[in-house]
């Protein structure tokens, strides 16, 4: 049996507001007593006693629209012509480069082929690949047309997309997911600003294809999610019954109600990582701003902010996670989306260290036991060399982890690392 007591740390348990000094034990991969104060439990109580020098200890990140598998693609087709065999290991080195960012938890919003992401989750579940705990997905389900349909007249193409066009076809595509062992499946509802054809405010699944592929998937236990960026589409997802609805910028009136009729059922995530990059850093990667205005990039980033600060205010349960794994959004930065959640939509930082914590745990399917710090909880547990309720910076990059437990297993273990600088001087 394994068992850990973390001393002298700054507890945030992903349900409070404010961090305060505790203790946390951890036996195997469950959280087993937090106390508050110092020396509230005795050092007998774990095999190994971890003095934390006053570090923040919180829950491991969780990533709520996470694509491994997009490996700095510049066009969407640049997916479809790479090989599976360097895709996979690429998509390989993505899920330890993530967990190496404090992310113990990802939640795939798609996979750029069908088995990537399949593969990907058993090796890591079968502790052969350093990796977060990763709900699995297909490809994006769309139609002739829709977003993630590349091909043209003359050319075939590949994508992130899985085409299906009416309900048969749709519904052999789910089953065709469900059989390669998908945990979601995700459809793509609305197109989007960065294809040609079908733009963000175009709704390109009808009702009734939506309906049966969202049945389809929950017949076979499966979560869905959803690409919807129009009003129109964004309704058709709360009507037929969709678990998670990603964008939702260009929400109106009748959806926002429709959305916070079902809040304590669905969950929702902005994505918003793709869309700042785009406007404001678009420049790194050759997107210049002429290029990102006939995108209409800085109209949805408007709408965006608009439509999430109204989300805060109703109580809607948001996810962080940002779309990352594009050229312009490289994989490694998602924490930047938690900051993002303070400076555009108006979060307090608590409130977006949750949307980054316990909200990702119920995408997640562990609804409060993943994303806390309390008894019973997963032992999913960072230490911080910095306080991210004052600068949420400090969650980006990898430096600032002197610790990154996940189940309970220590991915990185500050007994290997030399404390930060500081902290050894004032020991001293
Ligand atoms: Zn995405």
């Amino acid at each position: 049996m394994t068992s850990y007591l973390f001393r002298n740390v700054s507890i945030w348990d992903g349900i409070n507001d404010q961090e305060y000094p505790g203790e946390v034990v951890v036996e195997n991969n469950r959280i087993k007593t937090v106390a508050r104060g110092r020396n509230a439990i005795g050092g007998e109580s774990a095999a190994v006693v971890i003095d934390g020098q006053g570090q923040f200890l919180m829950p491991g990140l969780v990533e709520g629209h996470c694509h491994l598998s997009f490996v700095g693609p510049a066009r969407n087709q640049d997916l479809g012509e790479i090989p599976p065999e360097e895709h996979l290991l690429r998509t390989c080195r993505n899920a330890t480069l993530i967990l190496n960012h404090g992310f113990t938890s990802a939640y795939s919003a798609a996979s750029a082929k069908l088995r990537i992401d399949v593969v990907v989750r058993q090796e890591i579940q079968d502790g052969y690949l350093a990796g977060p705990r990763y709900r699995a997905a297909g490809p994006e389900i769309t139609t002739t047309g829709g977003l993630g349909d590349e091909r043209k007249q003359h050319m075939h193409a590949e994508s992130f997309g899985m085409i299906a066009d009416g309900v048969d076809e749709i519904r052999r595509a789910v089953r065709l997911c469900c059989r390669e062992g998908v945990d979601n499946v995700k459809f793509n509802i609305s197109g989007d600003e960065f294809v040609s054809h079908a733009r963000a405010e175009i709704v390109s699944l009808s009702e009734e294809e939506l309906r049966v592929g969202v049945n389809t998937a929950h017949d076979w236990g499966k979560r869905v999610a959803c690409h919807s960026r129009a009003a129109e589409s964004v309704k058709r997802a709360v009507r037929a019954g969709v678990d998670c609805i990603y964008h939702c910028d260009f929400a109106d009136e009748e959806a926002l109600d429709m959305l916070e009729a079902v809040k304590d059922k669905v969950i929702i995530g902005p994505a918003f990582g793709l869309v700042h990059n785009c406007v404001f850093e678009g420049d790194v990667v050759g997107l210049t701003k002429d290029v990102v205005e006939r995108m209409g990039m800085p109209r949805k980033l408007e709408f965006t902010i608009a439509t999430y600060k109204e989300m805060r205010k109703r109580g809607m349960r948001v996810v962080v996670g940002g779309d990352y794994g594009f050229t312009v959004t490289p994989i490694g930065q998602n924490a930047r989306d938690i900051g993002h959640f303070v400076k555009f939509f108006g979060y307090t930082p608590a409130e977006a260290l949750k949307c980054a914590t316990a909200v990702g745990g119920d995408l997640m399917g562990h609804k409060g036991e993943l994303g806390v710090i309390k008894e019973g909880a997963l032992a999913d547990i960072l230490l911080v060399d910095g306080n991210p309720l004052l600068d949420q910076s400090v969650l980006v990059g990898p430096g600032r982890f002197s610790m990154i437990m996940k189940d309970g297993k220590m991915h990185r273990d500050p007994r290997d690392r030399a404390m930060p600088e500081r902290r050894k001087i004032a020991a001293e």
